[in-house]
């Protein structure tokens, strides 16, 4: 198993372990972008939504739980998904980034 995601998933690399659920990991991003930066991610590899069938709503249910942890719930939060080259997308196990913890710019650069 080459991927980097499956391995943090699997424990075989260790992350922060922000959040756990059965189906779903959240984790600190090595490199964050922002004073508060998850990375969200199905355990089982998907590189499409549509991989992931319910495991999708289990996901959004942790970020939520990720933004209260972290203290975003009140203040708001990003949710972005890098989708290919132009997007800056650079590991192909799907996940979703929670950005927060200072103002966020919009449009992105
Ligand atoms: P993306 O550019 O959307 O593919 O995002 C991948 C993210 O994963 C980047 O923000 C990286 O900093 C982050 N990342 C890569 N390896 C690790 C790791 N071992 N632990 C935590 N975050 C990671
Ligand atoms: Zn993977």
């Amino acid at each position: 198993m080459s991927c980097i995601f499956c391995k943090i998933a699997a424990h075989e690399i260790k992350s922060s372990g922000v959040y756990e659920t059965e189906n779903v990991v959240a984790f600190d991003d090595v490199s964050p972008k922002a004073p508060v930066h998850v990375i969200v991610i199905p355990k089982k590899h998907a590189e499409k939504e549509v991989e992931l069938k319910g495991t999708l709503f289990e996901i959004f249910d942790v970020i939520e739980e990720v933004a209260i942890k972290k203290g975003l719930a009140e203040k708001g939060y990003r949710i972005v998904m890098n989708r290919g080259k132009e997007a800056g997308q650079t590991v192909d196990h799907l996940h979703f980034h929670v950005l927060g913890g200072r103002a966020l710019s919009w449009p992105p650069g």
